[in-house]
Order: structure tokens, then C-alpha cells, then sequence
């Protein structure tokens, strides 16, 4: 089934209808206006939808999708477009549905520690809003002063503390969904137990394949009554590798553990001065959490494990000022490589903690043989490595170097026995990725999870699974080449 392409005629009056819809101002339609919704944080790949829209309630959604439905329009959920795999690109037209408006926090029960949301509340939105109470939301993707509930939600998200917390599907109890179809289902509830498939557990990391989240049920978390943060310092990226596992098999329960490598300390200090040595090949940041007795013991363990790997300094935060400041330095590295570079491309595998040192080494390695550099910094406690590479999208070749060198870490990752996305999902950007981790038996039973959710395949499509003719998937998500084909760097299987 081709998708629908609208005349400029058929488009004036749509927009009249979304407008009956939603209201006035809250249709875009202008060129100039949807060029800001063209792409995520992954500005590789760039698409432009019909019209973007922005609804303030389940029904407003229900609504844009029936229409969708009814002029066989593709559309797609936006958050902050935050991602970093292309997941809420618009298919080219169609309907943006962005969440931005729903913000709200509706609900907040302390006694059972659960909160209501909207989709398009920004994570750390809700930690200001229970936090005079004692409590926050523990999931925190670095991202967390922009990126909202909904689009952690479709992606899984992680963070830095996703060591001892998890990542988002273990602080979800349930969610009110806009199915492709238009209908509001409740999937799961407010209490922890229920009955019955784990339809969040489902829905979490569906990518916005599955329906629209509208509210969420979150679990929120007492604040811990001590934090302890370790900075340790290495001349020699094996050693800060080495401590990283050294901390874990001492049989402590870190809340992170974080690693940043030279290249990525230089652009932070050069970028805001947050007291990481520029000289340093690594920097390993640890966290401790809980309760306030036997803080300091475990905090002295941490900085031995950390010297006995051959750290050439190790300190503490002396106060939570420098806490925050380390944590800024980490939380800001993307953001900093904005000085020292005009683009990158985050990465994001999975790999076996005790195989950091050798696969960075062959990270380094295939960045350099394309003639690129790299930055690294990532939960290393989790085996979720970002390495960022940089590049300039005027020189030409450079954005073919980065994607082949970004398929070729990822085909390492999975050749190490780990996995092609730890927290920013598969999106478009590995949506051809999935075969190096999954045989197409494992592909076509997801699809077919797929489908049911979403049979006519307009939720979002070309996003997660590699698209081929023979896979049976109907609607707009049918053939189309993915830009890495295009140019000639990864074969449809
Ligand atoms: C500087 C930086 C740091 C980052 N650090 C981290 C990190 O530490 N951990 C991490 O996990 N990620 C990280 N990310 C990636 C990104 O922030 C996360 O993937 C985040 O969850 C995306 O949220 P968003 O609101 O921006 O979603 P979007 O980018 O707008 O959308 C992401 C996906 O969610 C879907 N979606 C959005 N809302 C809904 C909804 N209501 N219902 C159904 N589907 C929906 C979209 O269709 C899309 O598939 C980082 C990104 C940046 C730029």
C-alpha cells in the first residue's frame, strides 16, 4: 500500500480540519515551519511531514489519528526530539504528533510512591516537582533537562544511574495508549503487581511503533539519605577499563559508573572547567547511594579498588557543589563536543564489561582508518558505550565515513556478544543493524508482535525493523531504501 500524497489543495483543508480539531495554532503546515521537526538529535537522516500537530489530551490524539487513518497518512509521536536514531523522523508527509503541550504532572500518590504524568513532561521536570517532598524519578538520561517521559518510554531510556536503578521499563506500572487505530486502552495500572501479559513491559521500548502514550504511571523513589561521588584519574584507558570491573567484582552496588576518556575531558574543562585533569587518558566517575551509615567504608573501598588499578589520583567530592560540578562535566560532554567539533554522530552499543579495553582499542582503531576522531564517554558500569564520532557535513565524504564507521563499531559490538543499542533505541539509524543480533526467524516474530499492535503499519513507520518487501508488513512501512543503502554501506538481507 503506497501512501497518500497530498495536493496543496487537499492539504488546506486537512489543516482546516486538524485546526477544528486541536485549534488554531496548534497545526504547522508552513515549509519553513516543519523544517524544525525535519530530524532528531541524529541530523543524518532529515524528512518532512505534511503537518505537525500538538494535542492537549488523549482524545485530541485519538482524533489526529482516526483522520490519519481515514486519509491513509502516516504519523508519528515526537517528545524533544532528543533521540539520537531517528526515531520520531517524520516519514516524508504525514502527521507530527508532537506531546509537547501535555505536560502535566496530574497525580502524585507519596504513600504507594507512584506518579501520573503526561507524555510530554520533561524527565526532570517531575524530579522538581516531588522533590521538596523527599522523592524523585530515578531514571536520568543525560538528556534529562530536555527529553520527556513519553519518548523515554518508547525508547527504554537508561542514564548514568541505570546500574543500580534500571532503566525505564522497571519504573513504569502503566500507561494510557492511543492505539494506531485511534482507540485509549489502559495497559497496566497503579499498583506493581498486575494481572495478566506485562502490556507495559510491551509497550516500553516499542519506539512509538505500538500506539501513543498519553499518561504514564511512574514509580517515584525516596531520595537516598547519602551520596558519595568518586572521581579517579588514569594515565592509560586499560586501567580506568580495569577499575571499572575491579569495582563491581568487589561486590559493591555503585549507582554509576561512569568513563570519559582525553579527548572528552578536553572539550568539557576547554567548555566549562569542571576540575577533570587534561591530561588524564580516562576519568572513571563513581556514585554511591543510600543509607548514611557505612557511606564512608564503602566510599574508602571504591578508592582503593580504583589506586589498586592503577589510578594516578583518586578524590572524593568534598561537598555537593563538586558533586555537581563532576556531574556536570559528564551530563555536558555532548554538549561540548559542539566546541571542538561542527558535527558527531553518537553511537551506542552494548558490550561484556571485561571486554572495554580491547573493544576501544578497535574503536579508536576503525574511527582512525576512516580518517576520523573520536570521543568516548559512557556507562561503562552497564557496558553502554557511546563513542561520539566527529566530523565536518561540509567536507564531502565525511558523513559516508561516519556512517560506515558507526556500522562497522556497531558489527563489533555484537561480534563481542553485546548489542546494537543500550538506551537510544534502533530508530531508523539501525533499523538494518538488527540482523547483525537477531535471525530473521527472531525478526519476523517481532514483526508479527508489530502488527498486532499496529496492523496497518502508519504508527511510525520504517523505524526499528529492516523493511523488505517479503516481510508482509503492509501500509507505508512497505520497501523503501534506507539512506545507509543508498549510499552503498549496508545490504538488505
Ligand atoms: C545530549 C544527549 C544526551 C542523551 N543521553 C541519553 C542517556 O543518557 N540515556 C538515554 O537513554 N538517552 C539519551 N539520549 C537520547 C534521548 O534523549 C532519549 O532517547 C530520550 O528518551 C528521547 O526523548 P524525547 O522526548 O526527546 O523523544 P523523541 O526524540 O521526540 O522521540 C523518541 C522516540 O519516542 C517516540 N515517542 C515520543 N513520545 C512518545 C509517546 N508519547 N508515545 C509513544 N512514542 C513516543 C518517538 O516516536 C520516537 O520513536 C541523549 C540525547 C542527547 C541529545
Amino acid at each position: 500500500m503506497a501512501m497518500a500524497v497530498l495536493t496543496d489543495a487537499r492539504k488546506r483543508d486537512l489543516r482546516r480540519e486538524l485546526e477544528a480539531l486541536v485549534g488554531r495554532g496548534a497545526v504547522l503546515s508552513d515549509p519553513d515551519e516543519l523544517l524544525v521537526y525535519e530530524s532528531d538529535g541524529l541530523t543524518l537522516f532529515r524528512a518532512l511531514a505534511d503537518f505537525v500537530v500538538f494535542p492537549t489530551s488523549a482524545e485530541h490524539v485519538s482524533a489526529i489519528v482516526k483522520l490519519a487513518n481515514r486519509e491513509d497518512l502516516p504519523f508519528v509521536a515526537r517528545g524533544a526530539g532528543t533521540g539520537l536514531s531517528g526515531g520520531c523522523l517524520p516519514a516524508e508527509g504525514g502527521i507530527v504528533i508532537s506531546l509537547m503541550r501535555m505536560n502535566r504532572v496530574l497525580e502524585v500518590d507519596y504513600d504507594n510512591q507512584v506518579a501520573v504524568v503526561e507524555p510530554g513532561l520533561v524527565n526532570l521536570h517531575l524530579s522538581w516537582a516531588v522533590g521538596p517532598a523527599g522523592y524523585y524519578y530515578a531514571p536520568d538520561p543525560s538528556s534529562q533537562q530536555a527529553c520527556t517521559i513519553g519518548g523515554n518510554i518508547a525508547n527504554n531510556s537508561g542514564g548514568p544511574h541505570t546500574l543500580k536503578y534500571g532503566v525505564t521499563v522497571n519504573h513504569v506500572l502503566g500507561l494510557e495508549v492511543v492505539m494506531p487505530d485511534g482507540e485509549i486502552v489502559w495497559l497496566g495500572g497503579k499498583t506493581r503487581e498486575s494481572q495478566g501479559y506485562d502490556l507495559p513491559g510491551i509497550f516500553v521500548g516499542s519506539e512509538g511503533t505500538f500506539g501513543i502514550a498519553t499518561k504514564i504511571v511512574v514509580r517515584i523513589l525516596r531520595k537516598p539519605q547519602a551520596v558519595k561521588t568518586v572521581l579517579a584519574v588514569f594515565d592509560r584507558v586499560e586501567q580506568a577499563s580495569a577499575a571499572v570491573s575491579e569495582v563491581i567484582a568487589r561486590g559493591l552496588v555503585p549507582a554509576a559508573v561512569e568513563m570519559i576518556d582525553r579527548l572528552t575531558i578536553q572539550a568539557v574543562e576547554d567548555a566549562f572547567g569542571c576540575g577533570y585533569p587534561r591530561d588524564a587518558a580516562a576519568a572513571v566517575l563513581v556514585e554511591l547511594d543510600g543509607l548514611a551509615e557505612g557511606m564512608s567504608a564503602q566510599t574508602e573501598r571504591i578508592v582503593q579498588a580504583c589506586r589498586d588499578s592503577g589510578a594516578r589520583e583518586v578524590r572524593a567530592a568534598r561537598d555537593e557543589a563538586e558533586r555537581q560540578l563532576l556531574w556536570k562535566g559528564r551530563k555536558s560532554a555532548f554538549g561540548a563536543y559542539g566546541r571542538i567539533s561542527p558535527a558527531y554522530m553518537v553511537m551506542d552499543g552494548v558490550i561484556p564489561r571485561t571486554k572495554l579495553p580491547y573493544v576501544l582499542a578497535r574503536v579508536n582503531e576503525i574511527v582512525a582508518s576512516h580518517g576520523l576522531r573520536v570521543g568516548n564517554v559512557f556507562h561503562a558500569g552497564d557496558g553502554n558505550l557511546h563513542p561520539n564520532i566527529l566530523y565536518d557535513p561540509r567536507v564531502s565524504g565525511e558523513e559516508e565515513r561516519v556512517v560506515q564507521a558507526g556500522a562497522e563499531i556497531m558489527r563489533l559490538c555484537a561480534e563481542v556478544g553485546g548489542s546494537i543499542s543500550g538506551e537510544h533505541g534502533i530508530g531508523l539509524e539501525k533499523a538494518d543493524f538488527m540482523a547483525f543480533i537477531f535471525s530473521p526467524a527472531d525478526l519476523e516474530f517481532m514483526q508479527g508482535l508489530k502488527r498486532a499492535f499496529n496492523p496497518t503499519g502508519r504508527c511510525n513507520p520504517g523505524k526499528v525493523f529492516p523493511t523488505r518487501k517479503s516481510c508482509g508488513e503492509a501500509g507505508p512501512s512497505a520497501y523503501r531504501p534506507h539512506p545507509i543503502e543508498e549510499k552503498g554501506l549496508a545490504q538488505r538481507f
